[in-house]
């Protein structure tokens, strides 16, 4: 990799030599500084003061055993993670993420991405992210329990409202979260309401948490196409994924008059050119956590089901990769340009590879980053922080309409620095700057810890 200049790459060479293997994390650092370019410049103070070097090593890193026994009566062993990269802006926030490939690799370029996401989100949270080798396909409630039972066993010691404060991630819902907090409640002894958030309403929770990533995402692209003197009426849009961020994504683009066209999980993907129904897709992937070709039975008609995992061959004006990390490699990008494809918004972290980012910055597709897109998660969990510190709690409409100003503010901000820093209209470079710039000064505040 080149195209830094000399003291970005030396740190970028640093990273990969002593991050060996762990090729997620190399491309989310590199992403990162690609763009930090004309701030070095601008402010030499950063580079001296060794900041941008102290950012890409974690504050700490716990890995750790997490033994259980399934349904069968075998004893079963994972690996736990839980990252915590950067404190200068508020406790650790970050989701944790069960997932076979989850590896360190995969948790590092994660919180890594956090810092300059919830930085951007102008609200006081830190970045940090964990998870574990888990894959909850197929296991019971039972096992699921158990197993987020013994992870919190260890990782209880690390966290605290003050502290670090999890959430979810792929694999891990409002169940999971309850199971994580129930363990946490029992070997702390305090109903800690602010320690985890994507909690039940019943239990803490806050409106909004469960949509929020996904109609932050649409928020996003809603304000792109305003900017352009566009809406989504009448557009052809592409959901890559089917579970949490997707499904919101669907449902928020259907209120403003889009059609969404296709959607997939990891067995393939559906197309129905009437707009995918958004019942069956809860009923398939949220009560049954079943396949998606589950859909096109119950539908029947017009639905069909591919068994491929290039979902991007769907032609549409709008796509939202919301499934996971480098899921549009550069021919995929190609494609979605070919077939007319206007603007991207990552709903899930890094699904574009470097050269699907390439391609559709070069052909002019305007092309929205996770950090800024789908910040709306973690937005609307520090509300519940928010709304736990105070014992109160808001409705749904208050806080969609709260969601729906930071996801404007945060559009706002990626522009305005955007163009402060010469290159209007790029959505990548005014992420990366007006994130780095809000946690490098409070590090640089807070002394050299
Ligand atoms: N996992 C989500 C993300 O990628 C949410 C994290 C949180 O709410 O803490 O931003």
């Amino acid at each position: 990799m080149n195209g830094l200049p000399d003291k970005l790459h030396d740190i970028y060479e640093e990273v990969a030599r002593r991050n060996a293997g762990e090729a997620e994390f190399h491309q989310s650092v590199y992403e990162v500084l690609t763009s930090l370019g004309p701030v070095v410049q601008k402010h030499p103070e950063y580079v001296d003061s060794e900041v941008i070097r102290r950012l890409c090593e974690p504050e700490r890193q716990i890995i750790f055993r997490v033994p259980w026994v399934d349904d069968r009566g075998t004893v079963q062993i994972n690996r736990g993670f839980r990252v915590e990269f950067n404190s200068a802006l508020g406790p650790f926030k970050g989701g944790l993420r069960f997932h076979p490939s989850v590896y360190l690799g995969i948790v590092k370029f994660l919180g890594f991405e956090q810092i300059f996401k919830n930085s951007l989100t102008g609200m006081p949270i830190g970045g940090g992210k964990g998870g574990a080798d888990f894959d909850p396909k197929g296991r019971s409630d039972n096992e699921v329990m158990r197993f987020c039972q013994s992870l919190m066993t260890e990782l209880y010691r690390h966290l605290g409202e003050y502290t670090d404060v999890p959430a979810g991630d792929i694999g891990v819902g409002q169940r999971e979260i309850g199971y994580l907090f129930g363990q946490y409640k029992r070997i702390t002894n305090r109903y800690e309401s602010g320690v985890l958030t994507g909690k039940g309403m019943t239990w803490g929770g806050s409106q909004v948490r469960t949509e929020a990533t996904g109609y932050g995402t649409v928020f996003f692209v809603n304000e792109i196409l305003k900017a352009k003197n566009d809406t989504f009426e009448g557009k052809r849009v592409v959901v890559s994924g089917s579970g949490n961020v997707a499904i919101y994504a669907i449902e928020k683009i259907q209120e403003l008059g889009g059609t969404v066209v296709a959607c997939s999980d990891s067995s393939g993907f559906v197309v129905d050119e009437k707009g995918v129904d958004l019942d069956i897709i809860k009923e398939v992937k949220e009560v049954r956590r079943a396949r998606i070709a589950d859909y096109v039975d119950i539908r029947g008609g017009a639905a069909h089901f591919v068994e491929d995992r290039n979902v991007w061959s769907v032609p549409c004006e709008i796509a939202l990769p919301c499934a996971t990390q480098n899921e549009i490699n550069g021919d995929e990008a190609r494609a979605l340009i070919t077939n007319g494809c206007r603007v991207v918004a990552e709903g899930a972290n890094m699904p574009c590879s470097p050269d699907a980012v390439k391609y559709f910055t070069e052909a002019g597709v305007t092309f929205a980053p996770g950090k800024a897109a789908n910040a709306g998660g973690v937005a609307t969990s520090a509300l519940e922080m928010q709304q736990n510190a105070s014992r109160d709690s808001w409705t749904f409409a208050d806080t969609e309409m709260r969601l729906e100003q930071i996801m404007r503010r945060i559009h706002n901000r990626c522009l305005v620095t955007a163009d402060e820093y010469g290159q209007p209209g790029n959505y990548v470079a005014g992420a990366n700057i007006a994130g780095f710039i809000r946690v490098a000064d409070a590090m640089l505040s807070l002394g050299l810890v």
